[in-house]
Parts: C-alpha cells; structure tokens; sequence
C-alpha cells in the first residue's frame, strides 16, 4: 500500500486523509501541533516544524509522494523533498501562490485579467500608487496574508494614507485597484499527470469579517461567465504543469466577465460542498490526481449551500444533524475560539 505525505495537519489535511484512506492510500502528517486535526485520522504524524530538515528526511523516507494543505509550505522545503520523492502539486505553484505580485504577474501572463496593480516597497510608492487609482484600491502584505488580514481598503481619496506602510509592518506590499465587483465565485479545477483536467462547478462565495462564510452552487451567473472562469482555471492549471486539485478565485463584473484574484494551491473550503453535491469530491479528486488514478467526473448531482461553523456556530450541530439532506464535517478541534474554523455543513436543495 503506497502512503502519501501529507504538508500541514488542518482540516483540508485531515480530510483528505480520510479521502485517501477510501483509495488504500496511507498517510503521514508533517505538522508542529500534535494531535492536529489531520493525524487525528492518518496513518502516522511527524511533530515537527515544515522545514525541519530531519523531519523532512524523515517524511520522505516514510512516504512514496507528497503533497500539502497549504500555500505557504516553505519553497526550500518542497523543494528538498523533491529531490528524492515526486512532489504534488509542483513547488513552482507554491512560489506563484506565495507571493501575490508574483502571482498576478502569472495570471495575466496566462492571458487572464486581474486587478490593476502596483507594488509598493515605501510610503512613496505608495502614495504614488494611490494617486495613479485616484485614492481608492486595497492594499495587502505580497506574502503570508489570508483570510482578509494583512489588508488596507482606501475607500476614496479622503482616506488619508500617511503611515499605512508602517501599519502593515514595513513588508513588501501590493496595491490592487478597487474591483467593482457584483458577486464572487471559484473555481476548484483538478489536473492528472496524464494532463487531463476537470473543473466543478463554480460556487459562489460570501465573505463575512474576511473569512468565507456560505458557498451556493450553482453560482447565479450565466453559462458564459461560468465557461469564461472554467476557461481560466484550465489556463493556469496547464501554465503551471500541474498535477493535483487548485482553487481559483474569480470576480464577476456587472458585464459577466471575470477577473481572478487569487490561486491557492490546494483543496479550498469553497469546494467543500463537493463532498455532499458530486460523486468524486475535490479531496478524493486531489488523491487520484496525484497518485496518477483516473479523474472524477466532477459533475453536480444537486444544488447545494456550504456554510462554515466558525467559532461557537458548532453549538447549532445536533439541530444541523436532525435536519435532512445535511451533511455536517467536524474538524476535531477542542477549543472553539472566535474566527477558528470548527467544521462545516452542506445543504442540498
Ligand atoms: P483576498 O485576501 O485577496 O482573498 O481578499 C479578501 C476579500 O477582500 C476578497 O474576497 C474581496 O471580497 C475583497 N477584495 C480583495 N481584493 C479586492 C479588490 N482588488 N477589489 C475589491 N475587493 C477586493
């Protein structure tokens, strides 16, 4: 039986460990936090920091290929591991997704629109970069932000940007122009090492205090725009020789047409629905996709919402599991702290 290592022991880790424990794979996690969500259902866990030197030996000795849970496992790391065991998805997608000027450098180079954007290394630059979109765009960190932090909106000229550079730690920043968007959507694309490829349906997405609250498929945007999003995670997926599931985020414009935002190299908590509404989920889809199996077919047998139980939202799951056609996944984590990700539910409707 082949085992897979799995990079970071989170919740995307832990289920798809438990997708690949339904193909007779074996997994290994590499994470610092005992008993994580992940090596709570794998084979074997190996405490220890992601760029652990001996701890990576150690994971690829254990493992037959690997593949992680998120975008910010050190190059370097994947790389080493490289060397001596195949590596999914490639470490160049790493280095594109952790980095978001080098990443939307890469989309539109894919030939695929973003945001206008400027990168700003000081305070003048920055003031610079406002003044180029009349004072208004978001400001983030390049590298290390999720889930809205690490962000600055300047909402008109008005807003007054002295020390915003100082405020976000003197860090390598990235000013997007303000996307007058109508909806979000993603896109969860998967490509096998034969080079096929297949794309689920794109979700729709609601954000609340920057983290992804609902995802409702079928998104409510016409055939085109939905074929335009597939047409692009496609793009990216073959630019990237990539092997393994992504996520692509998307805005939609009042004309229909779409402008990505951002890649995560990854299973990605708007595909989740995909284990309640399709046969193959995005999980068992990144398994068979890096372990060189046929593809799913990614194909929606239901409408569907997914909701995050974030924080105390866990307390609602016996009146959630007593409801029919609701899939609920919990993510074994004890304290349910504000903002943490405790689990989520699927509705089919
Ligand atoms: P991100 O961390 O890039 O995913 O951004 C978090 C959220 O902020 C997005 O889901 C959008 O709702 C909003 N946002 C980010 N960038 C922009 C932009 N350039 N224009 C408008 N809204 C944005």
């Amino acid at each position: 039986m082949k085992t897979i290592g799995i990079i970071g022991g989170g919740q995307l880790g832990r289920m798809l460990a438990m997708a690949a424990a339904r193909l007779n794979f074996r997994t290994v996690i590499l994470e610092p936090q005992p008993d994580c969500p992940a090596a709570q259902v794998a084979n074997s866990q190996i405490v220890a920091a992601y760029d652990d030197p001996r701890a990576l030996d150690e994971l690829a000795q254990a493992s037959d290929l690997i593949t992680y849970e998120f975008e910010n496992v050190p190059v370097a790391a994947a790389e080493k591991l490289g060397a001596s065991r195949p590596v999914f998805p490639p470490p160049k997608a790493l280095e594109v997704a952790q980095d978001r000027l080098v990443e939307k450098r890469f989309i539109n180079d894919c030939g695929i629109a973003t945001a206008r954007f400027h990168a700003v290394d000081s305070q003048a630059d920055l003031d610079r970069a406002l003044a180029d979109f009349d004072g208004v765009g978001v400001l983030k960190t390049r590298r290390l932000g999720y889930d809205g932090k690490g962000q600055r909106v300047f909402r008109s000229a008005d807003d007054d940007p002295a020390g915003a550079f100082a405020a976000l730690g003197q860090v390598p920043l990235i000013l997007e122009s303000f996307v007058p968007f109508d909806r979000e959507i993603s896109v969860i694309g998967a490509r096998a090492t034969d080079g096929s490829t297949a794309c689920f349906d794109p979700a729709e997405n609601e954000h609340r205090n920057g983290i992804l609250h609902m995802s409702t498929v079928p998104a409510s945007v016409s055939a085109s725009t939905a074929e335009a999003a597939r047409k692009a995670a496609t793009a990216i997926l073959e630019a990237l020789g990539y092997v393994g599931v992504i996520g692509v985020e998307f805005f939609v414009l009042a004309d229909g047409s779409v402008v990505a935002n951002e890649i995560a190299p990854r299973v990605h908590n708007s595909g989740h629905w995909t284990e309640a509404a399709c046969v193959v989920s995005q999980f068992e889809q990144h398994i068979r996709a890096i372990t060189g199996l046929p593809l799913g077919d990614p194909a929606r047998h239901s409408d569907c919402v997914m909701r995050n139980l974030i924080g105390n939202d866990i307390a609602d799951v016996s009146s959630l599991l007593a409801e029919r056609n609701v899939l609920v996944h919990l993510y074994g984590k004890g304290e349910a702290r504000p903002g943490r990700k405790m689990g989520h539910f699927t509705r089919l409707v």
